[in-house]
């Protein structure tokens, strides 16, 4: 059953779909508590503006934007290339990864397909998959909050159209090697897409691998997506990237719609790969952070799941909504997932100071049960 609508009739699968619920921002916070200086640790955005030379990159990219952009993203496609070693032909970019995502599943999922994917993990992947009219089937995270890929491998059947694997998970952190991943794809067939999400790339432990090096020469049905929104701070831009086997490649780009990818999203992600080393510099700053925050939680009495990217995640169970709301009152806005934990983004020494401050008045992790 579906509602009766006054004007027009929305697909089923459009009908029955929750909207996309961004995190919140700090002015919104302010006005529904009546408070000033909210800080937001929601998004899992970068604290920092981009860095000036990709600021002076997309003003001077502003005075052409009355001419359509190129579609195809041809120059960032071949800096991507040779920034990461790979055949132009094994690299696509996109309106944010999520706009990849999105392409990929109109490229693979037909209604009544399945799509694969622990959980729980990036709030994407069951709306694109309600979008498409395909079938979710998911696996539960472990006790570590992390991902079980025997329990994955054993929900993959032939009517599996993707796998996706956020690495590190949205939100919990957690990251899962290469190695890992590869045994997994050993015993998936080729006409199986799996998508591996690497929003947090910049932030994981190198050691866990890297699938760009690691999986897609081995194994032609692996794809990573990526982005310039996290570390690099362009949230606001809209532009991410994809490497993967050239036949995929070339199927996912037929769904790009016209000119996704805006004049200034292209050049200021140009201007990002050419400013890699100052970008690397912040990120460093970003894991100390992380370390400090991380450890000040632990000496409090928190149990943590592994933190592999730009924000932490306290699984507070069913306390979650009140401790939530309860930050929220003092202006510190983050992003919980009710009777599960709280994402908060890892932000500037300030601003974490003022998180670490809030929680200890707001809860006491003694009782964690
Ligand atoms: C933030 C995030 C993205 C990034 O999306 P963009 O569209 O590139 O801004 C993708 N995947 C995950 C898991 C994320 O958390």
């Amino acid at each position: 059953m579906t509602a009766t609508h006054s004007v027009g009739r929305p697909r089923p699968a459009v009908d029955l779909m929750p909207s996309y619920r961004p995190g919140k921002g700090a002015a919104q916070a302010e006005a529904e508590h009546g408070i000033t200086n909210a800080i937001k640790l929601a998004s899992n955005e970068n604290p920092l503006p981009p860095i000036q030379a990709i600021v002076d990159a997309v003003s001077a990219a502003a005075t052409g934007a009355n001419r359509y952009a190129d579609h195809r993203a041809t120059a960032v496609r071949e800096r991507l290339s040779t920034w990461l070693g790979v055949d132009v032909e094994s690299v696509t970019v996109g309106a944010g990864s999520v706009g990849l995502l999105q392409q990929l599943f109109l490229t693979y999922v037909d209604p009544g397909d399945e799509v694969v994917y622990p959980w729980r993990s990036f709030e994407v992947y069951p709306v694109y998959t309600q979008l498409m009219a395909g079938t979710a089937i998911t696996t539960p995270l472990n006790a570590a909050h992390a991902f079980d890929l025997d329990a994955v491998a054993a929900a993959v059947t032939e009517r599996t159209k993707l796998v996706l694997l956020a690495t590190p998970n949205n939100p919990t952190g957690t990251a899962v090697s290469t190695v890992d991943i590869a045994t997994l794809v050993d015993g998936i067939s080729p006409a199986t897409i799996i998508v591996i999400d690497e929003a947090y790339r910049e932030f994981l432990d190198p050691a866990l691998g890297d699938p760009v090096r690691d999986l897609v020469p081995r194994y032609p049905n692996v794809i990573v997506t990526r982005t310039f929104s996290k570390a690099q701070g362009l949230a606001g831009i809209r532009a991410g990237y994809a490497i993967g086997h050239p036949e995929v490649i070339a199927a996912v780009d037929k769904t790009l719609f016209p000119f996704a990818v805006s004049a200034l999203a292209q050049v200021a992600a140009i201007a990002a790969i050419d400013a890699a080393d100052e970008i690397a510099l912040r990120v460093s700053a970003i894991l100390s952070e992380r370390a400090r925050v991380i450890s000040e939680l632990v000496a409090t009495g928190w149990q943590l799941p592994d933190a592999q990217a730009n924000f932490v995640y306290l699984p507070i169970g069913e306390r979650t909504d009140e401790v939530y709301l309860g930050l929220e009152r003092r202006g510190v806005v983050t992003r919980p997932f009710s009777n599960e934990g709280i994402r908060v983004t890892v932000s500037t020494p300030d601003e974490n100071d003022r998180f670490l401050r809030t929680l200890a008045e707001v809860f006491q992790p003694t009782t964690v049960s």
